[in-house]
């Protein structure tokens, strides 16, 4: 006969805490290829999500900073006024979100049948037309794809199917777009630097990739160290050598990796960037003059410390 708290306990309905962990435990019993298989589907639709949120957030920023501008201007325009009633100046519709409306060619207008949402496999039918109009589809949309695909692959090879993957696939989801949002516009949103930096500290408070004390002065010493780099560079030579979002990202990232992270992610960035620049100016591609957008060089950075460590910092220790 069972005692009064096993009795108790048995009635009891399960908490949700014993729900997820009992549904991790189901999906760590998988067999490894199915998990992998799992894994590569979920980074495709991630991916594709990525195309949206790359293509759509600069639309829907530029609308809210024209919205803003005309208020502060004295004018605060209705909804109606600004954009009349259905469509706005930018010919796109009043109502225009992440959600809404469907996918649909933006040269033609032809909105986008299910099987040619299918990530990759839809671009390479197609070979890269729209199938309506045959103007080109960016080689871009596949990549993010592929590259989401190969983010949720990493994460669970490296760190098996745990809480921890999960977070370091929404990191490396996160750089992707902030990456090509920041190479294709020289912007990097604070409605995406800034909920990282809350993130990256969220999740150290279970110890996740570092401990909190670490996370939190990595927040604070990423957003300082560029915020320096860009006073002097403006103090000494009146340029403005990065943008804002730089410091924001960095604290991110010191958030998410820890202040110990931060030498060998600038160090990275600035090696890559500086390489990757030269190239471009020497090829004609860019003036010297140019700011180069810093995000993408301070991801990749991200994504050699969350999945390699630190070996940078064993060359220089000189086998210490
Ligand atoms: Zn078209």
């Amino acid at each position: 006969m069972m005692d009064s708290t096993a009795r108790a306990a048995s009635l009891a309905p399960a908490t949700s805490i014993d729900t997820a962990a009992s549904f991790a435990a189901a999906i760590g019993a998988l067999p490894p290829g199915m998990l992998m298989g799992f894994a590569i589907v979920i980074g495709l639709v991630v991916g594709s999500f990525l195309n949206v949120v790359v293509h759509r957030l600069p639309i829907m920023l530029e609308r809210a900073w024209r919205a803003d501008a005309a208020e502060a201007f004295g004018h605060a325009p209705t909804t109606g006024e600004l954009f009349g009633n259905d469509s706005a100046p930018d010919g796109l519709p009043a109502r225009y979100n992440l959600w809404l409306p469907r996918s649909a060619c933006p040269h033609c207008g032809h909105v986008l049948r299910v099987w040619e949402n299918i990530p990759v496999a839809s671009w390479l039918a197609l070979r890269g037309r729209c199938s309506q109009c045959g103007s080109r589809v960016s080689v871009r949309y596949p990549l993010i794809e592929l590259a989401g695909a190969v983010c949720a692959a990493g994460a669970l090879l490296a760190f098996g199917p745990t809480g921890k993957a999960l977070a370091a696939f929404a990191l490396c989801a996160t750089l992707i777009a902030t990456s090509a949002i920041d190479l294709e516009h020289q912007l990097l949103p604070d409605a995406i630097t800034l909920p990282l930096i809350w993130a990256g500290l969220l999740v150290n408070l279970a110890e996740t990739f570092t401990d909190l004390h670490t996370a939190v002065i990595g927040a604070v010493a990423g957003y300082l160290a560029l915020w320096c780099v860009y006073w002097l560079f403006k103090l000494l030579r009146g340029v403005e050598g990065m943008g804002h979002g730089d410091f924001k990202l960095l604290a991110a990232l010191g958030a998410w990796l820890g202040w110990t992270a931060l030498p060998q992610i600038v160090v990275i960035a600035a090696v890559t960037g500086a390489v990757i620049g030269l190239a471009a100016t020497l090829s004609g591609r860019m003036r010297f003059e140019e700011p180069l957008p810093f995000g993408p060089y301070l991801a990749a950075g991200a994504l050699v410390t969350l999945f390699a460590g630190t070996p940078l910092y064993a060359v220089f220790a000189w086998g210490n």
